[in-house]
């Protein structure tokens, strides 16, 4: 691939070296409704990465050439209201690497240097490429007090799994997760889950109830984005625990809202990650070995076989997959 010429005086260029397969990858793969409607072709797909810096625009300050980079997804405006208080992830002028501009899944990208993160040289490279979603499951964690908590979490997709992790790491316990795939499930055991549930054998709620001396969980992160599961954890929450909903729904969903109302919980809504609050947590946990994500990537293919990959996603018969490019 050519290096692209043109570059705005606030970007940098990478020579990519890691790239992961995000859920919205797959959606824009699969060409479904979503994507059809928001992505505008041709553009290069992929948001998650880690590479090295190797040319920057004028005005660029925070890295150099040479530096070992991944980034936030989210580009912010930076001078909207949202932006103006603290809270750029939910920019009102916001654009999605990979989704409203050109990605990362090639050899050389274009990133504005307000999303960069520069990357601590000893954290091995295809890590770094999954700190984007590990993001999310930091923020979703950390939205309400786990520490010597009970946690259900419903939906063991991989950043579900990274929510084990984080949990644990933070002083969570019980952990309870709930999913009906068994590959997830076993994931979820190897990533540190005390108690696995599966609502497609087994009387879900009973078992939480037993697990929990009939008192219920502290702590819901639906992860899901399947309205059973975000029931399950609506009627398993303790009198003024926390849901915290990172799942995204296909569909609206029916629930039992008077429930919540007389159990006096408090509901989080999480999307991307607190720039970069968010990403000196992660950073943290990882750079002093709290959390091992080598327990989450299953599988790391060379970039031509792009299409293994992705195959594996849509079976669900993996964790995180990253490509080297
Ligand atoms: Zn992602
Ligand atoms: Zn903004």
């Amino acid at each position: 691939m050519d290096i692209p010429e043109e570059l705005r005086e606030d970007e940098v260029l990478i020579k990519v070296k890691y790239a992961s397969i995000c859920g919205t990858d797959l959606h824009i793969y699969q060409w479904n409704e979503w994507a059809q409607n928001r992505i505008k072709t041709p553009q290069i797909g992929g948001h998650e990465f880690s590479g090295e810096v190797i040319k920057v625009g004028k005005n660029v300050k925070l890295v150099e050439v040479g530096d070992f980079v991944s980034a936030e997804t989210h580009i912010p405006c930076t001078r909207c209201k949202m932006c103006r208080t603290g809270n750029m992830h939910i920019c009102l002028n916001m654009e999605i690497l990979g989704v409203d501009r050109d990605g990362i899944f090639a050899e050389y990208a274009r990133v504005p240097e307000v999303v960069l993160w520069k990357n601590d040289p000893s954290l091995p490279q295809h890590m770094a490429s999954v700190q984007e979603p590990l993001g999310n499951a930091v923020y979703t964690v950390t939205s309400g007090d786990v520490s010597g908590k009970s946690v259900l979490i419903t939906g063991a997709g991989p950043i579900g799994v990274m929510a084990v992790q984080v949990a644990k790491a933070l002083g969570a316990g019980p952990i309870i997760v709930s999913e009906v795939k068994d590959f997830r499930l076993d994931l979820a055991k190897k990533n540190g889950a005390d108690y696995l549930v599966n609502p497609a054998v087994e009387d879900a709620y009973s078992k939480i109830m037993d697990i929990t001396q009939h008192e219920g969980v502290d702590a819901v992160l639906e992860m899901s984005g399947n309205e059973s599961a975000f029931n399950l954890g609506m009627k398993s929450v303790i009198p003024g625990g926390h849901i915290s909903i990172l799942g995204l729904f296909d569909k609206n969903v029916s629930l039992d809202i008077n429930a919540g109302v007389f159990k006096n919980i408090t509901m989080y809504g999480i999307t991307g990650r607190k720039m970069f609050e968010t990403w000196y947590k992660l950073s943290s946990l990882l750079n002093t070995k709290k959390i091992d994500l080598d327990k989450i990537i299953t599988d790391v293919i060379p970039f031509e076989n792009w299409q293994e990959g992705f195959d594996k996603m849509e079976e669900g018969k993996c964790g995180k997959v990253v490509l080297e490019i």
